[in-house]
């Protein structure tokens, strides 16, 4: 779906932008949020990207009050209806039809305690953002990451904008999950040179009961991307209990070896770290994860790194415990 501006420019819905960024692709790097997801992870730490349309977070703890600011209920134009507050403290938005979305309250409010989660932005100031840090990139190897949510369900505007940026000489990569159409795949990869995907794990069944989508589509997009010669790098959330079993490592390396022919930049086996759940709180949805509690990272450091020599000896695949090591590209 392509948003388009009262003026009819191209834009997307983008609830991030995050710079300097090192370990999405090489060298220093500007990411792009993209809202829209097509899965339901379990262990994801980005839960205002999942929706594709602008939400409010909020933050009890930072409001001023009511009676000492009230800021949102004077500029809201229904009155501050949808406003909910506690004890003086705001505490809900209602965005239900008496919301009319206008964010004049998120604007106003001086102690961020509403924040908006996703704007709508044109390839062009989109553009102007990536462009500022080009020094860096030009020092550094690095480029833009367009990730999410799915950046392939604005597969569009993701398109357009890498156009325009490797127009600009700026290195390109995305971070997909893959869970999409192949002709929305490839219209993307026309201008990225570098593929950021997942395998969280190669049993279907289970990859649906963690993710929300079998992996069919996912693996097959991934041998497509091999096909067309695109640089890859695959990685595995290592979330003990769920996925990163030796057993599960093992049925991964055989893919990589036997249906890619090793034909990756690096394989990434990631450590899980609960990371998002002030976030989940400001939008009002429990964390999936609930209460589990990681390991030590005494305890997981070491298996990964015994993993990706498992598979950097016996399957022959350049692997990683982490996403610090250098991309060989
Ligand atoms: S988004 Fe607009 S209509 Fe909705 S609560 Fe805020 S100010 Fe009111
Ligand atoms: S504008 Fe922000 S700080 Fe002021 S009352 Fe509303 S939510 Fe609280």
């Amino acid at each position: 779906m392509l948003h388009k501006n009262a003026s009819g420019a191209p834009c997307a819905l983008v609830s991030n932008i995050q710079k300097y960024t090192i370990h999405d692709g090489p060298g220093i790097r500007t990411e792009l949020f993209f809202t829209g997801c097509t899965m339901n992870c379990l262990w994801c730490s980005n839960p205002e990207t999942i929706a594709l349309k602008p939400q409010i977070g909020i933050y009890p703890s930072k409001c001023l009050s009511v009676d000492k600011c009230g800021y949102c209920v004077k500029v809201c134009p229904e009155k501050g209806a949808p406003l909910e507050f506690s004890n003086g403290v705001i505490n809900a938005v209602h965005m239900t039809k008496t919301c009319d979305t206008c964010f004049k309250c998120t604007d106003m409010c001086p102690s961020r305690a509403l924040k908006q989660w996703g704007e709508l932005m044109t390839i062009d100031e989109m553009l102007r953002v990536i462009a500022e840090d080009r020094s860096f990139y030009q020092k550094t190897g690095g480029g833009v990451t367009l990730s999410g949510g799915e950046v392939m369900v604005q597969w569009e505007a993701a398109a357009l904008l890498l156009e325009a940026c490797k127009k600009s000489s700026i290195n390109t990569c995305v971070e997909t999950a893959l869970n999409c159409p192949r002709e929305h795949m490839e219209a993307v990869y026309r201008c990225t040179d570098l593929v950021i995907t997942d395998i969280k794990h190669m049993d279907s069944e289970k990859h649906k009961a963690f993710s929300g989508a079998g992996n069919e589509l996912i693996l097959s997009n991934i041998k497509r991307t091999v096909e067309l010669g695109k640089k890859l790098v695959i990685r595995t959330p290592i979330v003990p209990g769920y996925t990163g079993d030796e057993a599960d490592i093992r049925a991964i390396g055989a893919f990589i070896r036997d249906e890619l022919g090793n034909n990756i930049v690096q394989y990434q086996l990631l450590p899980y770290r609960k990371m998002g759940t002030e976030k989940y709180d400001s939008l009002g949805i429990p964390y999936p994860m609930g209460d589990y509690q990681p390991p030590e990272r005494s305890a997981w450091e070491a298996d990964l790194l015994r993993l990706a020599n498992i598979l950097v000896t016996e399957y022959g695949i350049p692997a990683a415990a982490g996403s610090s090591k250098k991309l060989d590209i």
